[in-house]
């Protein structure tokens, strides 16, 4: 089995300078978007797009002391132990990697947009034009040479990290443990629990998951396994009754018919018999 790897953002080191941003549409070859609107804040998107697969996000909050913060984070697809985008896509083109990475395979993908409706993060994003679902693919053709993300390779304040399992896991439990000896008390791992895994991207934030618009309990909808597990199932089901039913239409109709058939034969044959008892 391939070793699994995961990617770290330590929070608490981030910067705001946005640079993974732009090595990550450098890597992928994608456009500006042209749309963002200026709101008076530093947020640039408001959400990722079909051309943006990596968002640096600034919360602004006051805290109960009146003091402001800007809760930073760099926000991408989780690449989930399960993946709701995956579990979903009725045609199957999307895989979580033996190493990690959870994929969208262009070349199947509909563009029935269900990964987006299916994931808790609501990451894919549909590109309009294309027709195709989009998302960080954790610059999985890198990494398979041996190469970092594009976006860890650049972020010069050292706030994402890449490497195996383990080594991640150790330096993301040091992390964790100097931010709560520094007085962060809400201070906790996303992604893990420290030993395992629930997710290959995994964060150290300094602040609860909710201050960095982060859901406290990510969940697949329990509406994706009920439409794959029992509706789905059911709908073949249904269409194969509808097809025998078809069958069973066309069979009962034929013996009818022949009946009837048979019948005015019959009733014919009486006839000519008739005629012929009068002659
Ligand atoms: S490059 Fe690093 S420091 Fe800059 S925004 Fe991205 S994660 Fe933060
Ligand atoms: S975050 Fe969403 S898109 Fe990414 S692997 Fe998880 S379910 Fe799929
Ligand atoms: S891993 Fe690659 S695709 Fe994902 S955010 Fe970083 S640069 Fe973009």
């Amino acid at each position: 089995m391939a070793k699994e790897v995961v990617m770290l953002h330590d929070v608490s080191r981030c910067s705001g300078c946005r640079a993974c941003m732009v090595a990550c549409k450098q890597w992928h070859d994608l456009p500006a978007d042209m749309s963002t609107e200026f709101e008076g804040e530093y947020q640039s998107h408001k959400d990722l797009t079909s051309t943006t697969y990596n968002l640096v996000k600034f919360n602004e909050r006051l805290d109960s002391k009146g003091k402001f913060h800007w809760d930073i984070i760099k926000y991408q697809c989780m690449h989930c132990a399960v993946p709701g985008c995956a579990e979903g896509c009725p045609k199957h083109a999307i895989t979580k990697l033996e190493h990690g990475p959870v994929v969208i395979n262009e070349d199947l993908c509909v563009g029935c947009d269900y990964c987006s409706m299916n994931c808790p993060f609501g990451i894919p994003k549909l590109d309009e034009k294309k027709h195709k679902s989009t998302k960080c693919d954790m610059c999985y053709d890198r990494i398979s040479e041996g190469m970092m993300p594009s976006c860890a390779k650049t972020c010069t304040a050292q706030a994402i990290d890449f490497g195996y399992k383990d080594k991640m896991l150790e330096i993301a439990n040091k992390r964790l443990a100097e931010l709560k000896a520094e007085g962060h008390e809400d201070a906790c791992l996303y992604g893990t629990d420290g030993e395992n895994l629930t997710a290959n991207m995994i964060y150290v934030l300094p602040e609860k998951p909710s201050v960095y618009g982060l859901p406290e309990q990510p969940k697949v909808s329990d509406g994706m396994y009920l439409w794959r597990d029992v509706i789905k199932p059911i709908g073949k089901l249904a269409s194969g009754g509808a097809l025998l039913g078809l069958a069973g239409m066309m069979i009962v109709h034929s013996m009818v018919k022949s009946q009837d058939e048979e019948k005015n034969t019959d009733e014919k044959g009486d006839h000519i018999k008739d005629e012929a008892d009068k002659e």
